[in-house]
Order: C-alpha cells, then structure tokens, then sequence
C-alpha cells in the first residue's frame, strides 16, 4: 500500500471539490441558525457506553460498525457513528435543558465514523450536520425540523428528493405492536441471523432490504392499525403542518431507520439520482433517548444530513453551486522591486477585506498569468520596472480584458471602488 493512500473506505476533500463540502454545510445549516439553534461542538469520541445504551446494542451501528479502542489509561472509547447520543449527552452535561428555556435546540456539523462495507456513497468516515431540538414534545417542532431539511435542500437547489415519513408509536402502543409483529415474523423462512433480530429488535426486519425477506412481508402486521390515540393524533397534527407549509411526503409504514431510540416520527429523506445508497438524510423524535443514557425525561426530535451523499446528489442532479471566487485581486510583480510594491499592495487589499492573492517564487508572465486565469480573480495587477518608474500599476479587468494604468498610491482604492 502507498503511503499516499488514504485509509479504505475513506477520501480526502481537496481543492476544488472541497469548497462545495464547505457551501453545503453552510447552506444546510443556515436555516437552523435562522430558527433559533443554537452550534454545539462535542468530541469525535465518546465513551463506548454511551453509545451501547443510547444507539441501541442491537443495532449493526454498535455492534459491527463501531470504532472502539482501549486507551493507555484503561478507557473504553468509540469514535462517534452518529451525532444524536453525544449531543444529548453535552446538553445533560451542562445543564442545558434546565435553564427554563425548552426545547434546547441546537446544531452541529462533523466527521463521523463506521465501519461499514465501502461502496459509492457509503464510506468509513463520512460528514453530517445535524439539528436536535431536546426537551419538549410538540408536533411543530417535528414539522419545523422536516420543513427546514426540505428548505436546506432546496436552496441547494435540489429537487429529486422525496421525503418519507411514518410514526413509530410510543411506549404505550409500540410494545402491543411488536408482539404481534414478532409472532408473525417468528412463522417466516428467515436465516439464522434474521431470527435472533426477531428478538431483539423485530421492527428492524421490516427494513431488510432482500427481496426474498421484503415478499413473505407482505402481510406483516402494520403500526398503523397498532398506534394509540394520542400517537394517532400527533402523527396526523405533523402530517397537517407538513401539508399546510407545502412540503410533499410519502407516507412509508416500512420505514423503521438503524437506530434502536426513535420514538413517533421518523422520516428520511432520499434522492433518487443515488442507486442503493439513496438516503441523503434522515431523522426522527425519541422521546426515550435521555432515560436510554440516564437522565430524565426530555421528549426531543432531531436529524442528521449526510454532506457527502448530498453532494452527490447534486451531482448527480447537475446542479452547479453558485460558489463566488475566492479571489478578486491577482498580482503579478515582474522583477524584484515589482514584488515587494505588490506584495505591500495585496497586503493593503487584504486588510481592506478584498480577497487577493500574488504570484509567488518569482514566476515569468506567461505562467504567473495562467495562475491569475485559474484563480479567478476579476482583476489581475501587473507591474515591471517601467510601471514602478512611472509611479504605475497596470490593471487588467480579466472579464472584459481591458487593461489601464493606474497610479499606485490609488491602486487599492480604485480596485475597492470597482470592486464595490
Ligand atoms: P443515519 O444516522 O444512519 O440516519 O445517517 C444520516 C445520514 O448520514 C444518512 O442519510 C447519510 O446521508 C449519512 N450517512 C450515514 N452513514 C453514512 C456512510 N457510511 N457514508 C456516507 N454517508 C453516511
């Protein structure tokens, strides 16, 4: 293996692609700012146990996907699969949740890490930004999280995405309907590892993706005959607010998701440009989760955006950010006079607040100005011995490829003035 050779399962963000990485985290989380949450930063790792508890140890995240390692000092830690558990976690840990101000909502952008079969779309290490909203149970807030998903994706100018969305039931009725499901799948043709999942946690078969498990599923017991009153009444105010804020959703009974807290709403969003990988992103309430890692009752709702797969998406839908040009300004001294008097004048851009940049290493014409091209600067300065006798720098408008002279002393100011 090359030393150059990132780890399997993961890739590196490098120039240009990078900065859409950059744009879409931005344009995903600016909603969130907007609406009140609040960013929230934890560590890349935690210890094991939270994530045992508060994932689910049923599930394939915590049982084959976890990063887990033992520290010199002894302690058993996991690099994070997924942003919900260690958010939870800091909000209890500071007491954010106590400071008469519910729901806490808070946002958070990161690497997260599992050990899953590589393949497009699916990677080792991947990217999310996440919104969770702790501590009050209230159906607009589910429809508010799912209503600023669907707008962050359409500023990105995304429109082949569906929204799926099902409930999940609560205590109350979720564990009525688990029984009946489990004594229904209990009489199926299933292998070894299927049956142990029946029980444990039955609901996660209905998400098999083998079409020889999805055919004898066909009759299985839906929660929707299952959900209590007060679920039934819940999941019918957040389809209401969806339908009222003009977001389109499908309803989907068979969509459970890979973690073991969700409670109620869950929703994923897919994009249909994507193959099997298809879900850009996804979410729900689990109003247990707080109890799940020890701490008290906090009904709560969230989700996480994969930044990877949704800039795949727009790939895959063509869609060309609108990212604007790092750099306005390109010098391009001639001599080494020439290039102390611009580096001092990108030096005096720059502290106006205008993006500059300067042909380094002494480079000849002809390439410094392909660096100027490729940079995409709107104006390039040019000055050689000549100009700096006369007091002048030449400056070209790389649009138009109109060039005029311009006296130094007013070289910044009149870039500033063009530049508006
Ligand atoms: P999940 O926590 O599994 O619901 O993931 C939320 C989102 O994160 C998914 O919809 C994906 O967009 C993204 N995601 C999850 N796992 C991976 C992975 N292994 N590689 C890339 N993106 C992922």
């Amino acid at each position: 293996m090359s030393t150059f050779q990132a780890p399997k399962g993961t890739y590196d963000l490098t120039p240009p692609r990078s900065a859409t990485f950059l744009a879409v985290r931005e344009v995903i989380s600016a909603p969130l700012r907007d609406s009140g949450y609040g960013y929230i930063e934890t560590p890349g790792f935690e210890n094991v146990e939270l994530f045992a508890r508060g994932v689910g140890e049923s599930t394939d995240i915590v049982t084959k996907e976890m990063y887990t390692l033992t520290t010199k000092g002894g302690d058993q830690l996991a690099l994070r699969p997924e942003g919900t558990a260690s958010v939870l976690r800091a909000a209890l840990e500071a007491n954010l949740h106590k400071a008469g101000n519910l729901p806490v909502k808070l946002w958070y952008s990161g690497s997260y890490y599992r050990y899953e079969r590589p393949q497009a779309g699916r990677y080792r290490h991947f990217s999310q930004v996440g919104a969770e909203a702790i501590g009050t149970e209230d159906p607009a807030l589910d429809a508010e999280l799912i209503i600023l998903a669907d707008q962050a994706y359409r500023s990105l100018g995304l429109r082949r995405f569906r929204i799926l969305l099902n409930s999940l039931g609560d205590k109350e009725c979720r564990p009525v309907y688990r029984e009946a499901l489990q004594t229904f799948l209990r009489d199926l043709d299933l292998d070894e590892e299927t049956r142990r999942r029946i029980e444990i946690n039955p609901l996660r078969v209905l998400d098999d993706k083998r079409a020889d498990v999805q055919k004898q599923l066909t009759d299985a017991p839906k929660l929707r005959d299952y959900l209590c009153d007060a679920c039934k009444a819940y999941h019918e105010e957040v389809r209401a607010l969806l339908t009222a804020a003009g977001v389109a959703f499908e309803d989907d009974e068979k969509l459970v998701r890979g973690l073991d807290y969700y409670t109620r709403t869950t929703f994923e969003f897919v994009h249909d440009g994507l193959g099997s990988q298809s879900a850009v992103g996804g979410g729900g309430r689990y109003d247990g989760l707080s109890e799940m890692i020890g701490g008290p009752e906090l009904p709560s709702v969230g989700w996480a955006l994969g930044v990877d797969r949704t800039v795949l998406a727009l790939e895959a839908e063509s869609v060309e950010l609108d990212l604007p040009a790092t750099t306005s300004v390109y010098a391009v001294p001639l001599g080494e006079e020439a290039r102390r008097v611009l580096f001092g004048v990108v030096t005096e851009l720059r502290r106006a607040g205008i993006a500059a940049d300067f042909a380094f290493g002494g480079r000849g014409l002809k390439g410094a100005m392909k660096s100027a091209n490729r940079s995409g600067a709107r104006y390039t300065l040019v000055a050689g011995e000549r100009d700096l006798a006369e007091g002048v720098v030449q400056l070209k408008d790389m649009e138009s490829g109109e060039q005029s002279a311009v006296p130094l002393a007013e070289a910044a100011a009149e870039l500033a003035k063009r530049l508006g």
